[in-house]
């Protein structure tokens, strides 16, 4: 039987959006409050951004017509890369198709089959299957953001002629939780294994916008750092920085990269235009940190359960996976879109409402969300 034919197959039907993005957007048709956009700093729909890559079309149109390797290498590409560099505080950068990409790029083209990779048993889907696609024989699992346990599997491969690499992500974003990066640095040094984040979730959130290294003030410490520009950088690719010699070694072997066009003639504009902003002012990134903060406190004071977050990703734990259906179903009712993040996103019996605010929430808005999350929590009898 085709899989498509299965009974037990039920088609996915996102929901559609008919406007830009921002803290309130048109969901099938109805004008909600959004608090699932992954637009930290609501940067996606910026008209100074859109006006950068207008210009951008008028001047080289849209496609990049060939792989990067070949002749899609655009002057933009080049430019974005060496401004990236130049915010992150390191020597180069790479960028590919999204953040999936990076990761399929970092982890398949530094390891052979031979060698031993250490992953955080929370690691991101793009992780897993970077692992996978390397063909890995010597994988090992660590429990989340447990050191001793990492530790413990150092120990276990030993000294070893092979490279042993350790990857994490940088923010946990069903938790909003931040890997311990100095420790695993640290360890990594100790037992001469090299480092990977996917800091994802962090970029353009810690670190005054810069990502995970600088808030840990970690530069030149950490081997591979992994990023995407389709959250907080509000457009789409994927981004890796350090040292010259390990980019310029991932840009000549990544098979992603020679034999998968490149980001559009827009998408490198729009981006360029991005770092342009973040590094003119600070000013939305202490915004979002300002409105993660009041959302935990009135969500707390409401008697709702948040988590362990240490960013401004929020989750309102309900528990039961049908009853965040339920929730999710009945705020948007009310006018607030948040969507329900259930099993296998996260472990059974710990479905969650996951608020995501932004820098282009006003304090009006988010009020306008915690009233409708305890209106329905009490409903539902989640507080
Ligand atoms: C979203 C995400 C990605 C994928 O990024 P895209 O740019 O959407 O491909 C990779 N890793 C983590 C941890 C993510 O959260």
């Amino acid at each position: 039987m085709q899989p498509w034919n299965d009974p037990s197959f039920s088609p996915a039907s996102p929901r559609v959006v008919s406007s830009p993005q921002g803290a309130w957007i048109v969901v099938d048709g109805k004008k909600v409050l959004n608090f699932c956009s992954n637009n930290y700093l609501g940067l996606a729909g910026d008209k100074r951004i859109s006006e950068a890559a207008k210009k951008a079309i008028d001047k080289y149109g849209v496609g990049p017509g060939a792989v990067r390797a070949l002749s899609g290498n655009s002057e933009l590409h080049v430019e974005l890369e060496n401004r990236f560099a130049k915010f992150k505080n390191a020597e180069a950068a790479l960028v590919v198709q999204g953040g999936y990409i990076a990761n399929l790029v970092a982890i398949q083209t530094l390891m052979t089959k031979e060698d031993y990779v250490i992953s955080d048993e929370l690691n991101h889907a793009s992780i897993i299957d970077g692992i996978r696609l390397a063909g890995i024989k010597n994988k090992f699992i660590y429990k989340h953001n447990d050191m001793a346990d990492l530790e413990a599997k150092l120990k276990e491969i030993g000294a070893v002629d092979k490279l042993v690499m350790i990857v994490t992500d940088g923010v946990f974003s069903m938790d909003g939780d931040i890997a311990p990066l100095p420790q695993i640095v640290e360890l990594a040094k100790k037992y001469n294994a090299i480092t990977v984040v996917d800091d994802a979730h962090g970029e353009g959130v810690l670190g005054n916008g810069r990502g995970i290294v600088e808030h840990f003030k970690l530069h030149g410490q950490v081997d591979v750092e992994v990023g995407t520009c389709s959250k907080a950088f509000g457009v789409m690719g994927g981004v890796i920085v350090g040292k010259k010699e390990m980019i310029d070694y991932l840009r000549t072997k990544a098979r992603q990269f020679l034999f998968s066009t490149g980001i559009t003639i827009p998408d490198a504009a729009a981006l360029i235009e991005v770092i342009n902003i973040m590094e003119e002012s600070d000013e939305r990134v202490k915004k979002l940190w300002e409105n993660g903060k009041y959302l935990k406190e009135e969500f707390k004071k409401a008697g709702f359960d948040t988590g362990v977050s240490e960013t401004p990703i929020t989750p309102v734990m309900i528990g039961d996976e049908t009853k965040s259906i339920e929730f999710s179903k009945a705020l948007f009712e009310e006018g607030v879109f948040a969507t329900p993040i259930k099993f296998p996103m996260v472990m059974k019996g710990k479905a969650r409402i996951r608020v995501m605010p932004s820098a282009a929430h006003t304090k009006e808005d988010l009020d306008i969300g915690i009233a409708a999350f305890v209106k329905i929590g009490k409903k539902l009898g989640v507080i």
